[in-house]
């Protein structure tokens, strides 16, 4: 079909056709790849409403004081070394995270799917992961760490290597010429994002998100938890990006969904559930008030379990009780409007505050 505009004395004719041809080609994986970017007609529609979501959150660290955190920091009575511990293994285990889960995306995910939909909401993703990685250069800037330190810390703490190396590994599996035709290459994709959405930004982000909005809620490290708060709700919506990415990989390519393939995504959740418990011992070596060590590995089982259940596997331990329940509440952050004092509104310009975290990412 074809359809013509006159203007003045030229005459333009489009091929709907070729319109209609276009949006049949989009697909996650081995679809029409094109330089011109065009982003309509969507047909992922889901991925443009989390761009904009995001756009909306949009934050920078900076807004957020530091100053009774760098007196807090400073002042040995004021906190224990146990809760300065959890900071110090916060900033360190965050800042190789970040920017990990920041280079998959550019390097592997975006690389691979050829809607430019997703490639829109992926860009977003891995901007959003340098203003998280950005927010922890100004925390480790504001408190006066050593930056060597942060770097020593994912060196030389073995359950920081274990997490980092678990995510990698698929990380690096992926880079070459790969031929995602075949069902061995779609299931390492199908993997990576299973592993980065599910596994690491859905499971073990969680651990320590607790800890440190923990000490939050005891007036510790006030700045340092807003921003933690903040990036929690971004993770929120990168989880969805990731389930939404993999659902729609595994329903364009159902012969990967196999029974032994789920088996080997369950497998990898538990060995990602296991590396977050022995960080998270790490992280509190001693019951600090506020903070006892076994709710928080409960919290893990429990949260993991979510992500299962999100894209479509069964829990691994069922009927677990969410053991904070105050954290769901933390992480609600639509519940303070005036949080940065209006700043974060100013971001979002007319547009309503979008909601936060939901209940159900808790
Ligand atoms: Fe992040
Ligand atoms: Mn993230």
């Amino acid at each position: 079909m074809q359809k013509s505009f006159t203007v003045g004395s030229k005459t333009f004719t489009l091929d709907q056709d070729k319109a209609e041809a276009a949006f049949a080609g989009k697909k996650v994986i081995n679809g029409h790849q094109t330089m011109c970017f065009n982003l309509l007609p969507l047909k992922y529609q889901w991925a443009y409403e989390l761009y904009r979501k995001m756009k909306a959150n949009h934050w920078e660290p900076e807004d957020i004081p530091m100053g009774k955190d760098i007196e807090q920091w400073r002042d040995t009575t004021l906190v224990t070394d146990a809760e300065r511990w959890i900071i110090r293994m916060g900033i360190g285990y965050f800042s190789a995270a970040e920017g990990i889960v920041g280079d998959n995306i550019q390097h592997v995910v975006r690389e691979l799917v050829t809607a430019p939909e997703l490639k829109l909401v992926l860009g977003r993703h891995a901007h959003e992961e340098n203003i998280h990685a950005d927010s922890l250069l100004y925390m480790i800037s504001s408190l006066g760490i050593n930056p060597h330190e942060c770097e020593a810390m994912f060196e030389d703490v073995p359950t920081i290597v274990r997490k980092n190396q678990f995510v990698t590994r698929i990380s690096r599996d992926l880079r070459r010429d790969i031929d995602l035709t075949q069902a061995e290459n779609k299931k390492l994709l199908a993997k990576n994002i299973f592993v980065f959405g599910q596994c690491m930004e859905g499971t073990q982000f969680y651990g320590l998100f607790g800890m440190i909005l923990s000490l939050y809620r005891q007036n510790k490290f006030r700045g340092i938890g807003e921003m933690f708060r903040y990036t929690l709700r971004d993770e929120s919506n990168h989880i969805e990006v990731f389930r939404n990415l993999f659902m729609d990989l595994v329903e364009e390519n159902h012969e990967i969904w196999t029974p032994e393939f789920k088996a080997e995504l369950r497998e990898t959740m538990r060995e990602a559930i296991t590396l977050e418990k022995e960080f998270i011992r790490d992280c509190l070596p001693v019951n600090a008030v506020g903070l006892a060590v076994d709710e928080f590995v409960t919290y893990i089982d429990y949260i993991a379990d979510r992500r299962l259940e999100g894209v479509g596997l069964e829990p691994l331990s069922v009927g677990i009780k969410n053991p904070l329940p105050w954290l769901a509440e933390m992480m609600d952050i639509k519940k303070e409007q005036n949080f940065f004092e209006g700043r974060v509104t100013e971001y979002q310009k007319a547009s309503a505050l979008t909601d936060g975290v939901k209940d159900d990412d808790l």
